[in-house]
């Protein structure tokens, strides 16, 4: 029996599935929010639709980490600490630096804190459920799974923006993307799926929840991605502009008397997108529900759609074709009608639809016609299986045990 923990740890929430790795079965999942306020939350699922859920004070992470094991313990998940081999912990900034996942020594921790200047918010909570893991599991193999390091394979001309190249050389600005484990993941699912060699196909894969980016995937490698810098580019998202003139802010800033470009910048962060198009709301659900009657809620929605069918268009174009198109996260996995109205604006690529199979809730389906010359297919995302197989990969490779930390 080999148990791998992955975990996803915020400012104030830390987030984990338990996987029994030799089958791949989640033993259990949950969240531990509100961390460091006066009330927190604590819900845990496990065994056959059996639920743990209660609201107590969870102090810091390194508390969080504690109650964790010691209530997967009373709730019988596990046994003994000891049977937890291996933390996978997601981090979000993994810049040049690290283009894979890897074992965590006390190097590997200097160089997350060294970029945090990226991830000013991700990078020291993900350090802190790091270090909370290391200091009760001790012992446990404990791996490192980049945000971004899926896209380190991405040609030159795709990374470069085209501002000053000092900016690059000296301060590393470059285009880092995001969301590079749902990618990675869908991929490998797409590839078996189509029954074919995942380094010969051509995959556009559309990670659409509330933070959303398209990626075109060449021969299974991170070929362009739409998120840049930071995960505020690309297509429109919930609250995020996606794609913007910058020199819109200076203008704003005068006229609204912005006084920091931080505070313009949360502005497309937090204002804009679904949020700031619809003034109804961030959630695609509630945009959607009010998108007969109400004109911006549809605006929104056909900007939505109209931005993904852009990237796709252009990710065929700089791969010279596509195999197949994915569909993942919340709005990916669970809209019929976006995939729908999506699809329908490329059949000029030879796709088609059966909207049989697109309106069928399933896992892992194609849902383009037989005959369909480009192949489109849902695929629910799994971040945290891959976090798991990178750490039961590492373990077996490098015989990964304990690592000492500073
Ligand atoms: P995620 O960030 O992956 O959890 O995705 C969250 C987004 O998925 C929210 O905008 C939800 O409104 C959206 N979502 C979930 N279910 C549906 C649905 N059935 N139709 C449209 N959007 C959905």
């Amino acid at each position: 029996m080999s148990k791998i923990i992955a975990i996803n740890a915020g400012s104030s929430s830390l987030k984990f599935k338990l996987f029994e790795m030799s089958t791949e079965q989640v033993l259990a999942q949950g969240l531990f929010d509100r961390i460091g306020l006066a009330e927190g939350e604590i819900k845990i699922k496990y065994g056959v639709g059996e639920k743990f859920e209660t609201r107590e004070e969870i102090k810091n992470h390194s508390y969080a980490v504690k109650r964790l094991l010691e209530l997967l313990l009373d709730l019988e998940i596990i046994h003994e600490f000891s049977e937890i081999k291996g933390v996978g912990h997601r981090v979000v900034a993994g810049g040049e630096y690290f283009k894979r996942s890897v074992a965590i020594d006390s190097k590997v921790i200097k160089k997350i804190n060294s970029l945090a200047e990226y991830a000013p918010i991700h990078n020291p909570a993900n350090l802190m459920g790091i270090k909370a893991f290391k200091k009760i599991l001790p012992t446990a193999a404990a791996v490192a799974v980049f945000d971004t390091s899926f896209h380190q394979t991405m040609p030159k001309e795709n990374y470069i923006f085209s501002v000053p190249y000092e900016w690059y050389q000296k301060y590393g600005v470059r285009r880092y993307g995001a969301h590079g484990t749902s990618h990675r993941y869908v991929a490998d699912v797409a590839a078996k799926i189509l029954n074919r060699p995942l380094e010969k196909l051509k995959l556009i894969s559309c990670h659409l929840g509330a933070g959303a980016s398209i990626c075109a995937i060449k021969n299974g490698k991170s070929f362009d991605t739409s998120m840049g810098f930071t995960p505020l580019t690309g297509i429109t998202m919930a609250t995020r502009s996606g794609d913007a003139d910058v020199a819109m802010l200076s203008f704003m800033m005068q006229k609204l008397d912005m006084h920091s470009m931080p505070e313009a910048i949360y502005d497309l962060n937090k204002k804009s997108g679904l949020l700031g198009i619809s003034g109804v709301s961030s959630d695609m659900r509630d945009v959607m529900a009010k998108s007969s009657t109400n004109p911006r809620a549809k605006l929104a929605v056909d900007i939505f759609v109209k931005d993904i069918v852009k990237y796709i268009g252009s990710y065929t174009a700089e791969m010279g074709g596509v195999d197949g198109i994915i569909f993942t996260a919340g709005i990916g996995e669970n809209s019929a009608e976006i995939r729908s109205e999506v699809l329908k604006k490329l059949s000029y690529m030879g796709i088609m639809v059966d909207e049989e199979s697109n309106a069928v809730r399933g896992e892992n389906i194609v849902i383009s016609t037989e005959d369909s010359k480009v192949k489109a297919l849902v695929i629910p995302t799994n971040e945290e299986l891959m976090i798991a197989r990178d750490v039961a990969k590492i373990m077996t490779k490098k015989n990964v045990k304990s690592a000492k930390l500073v």
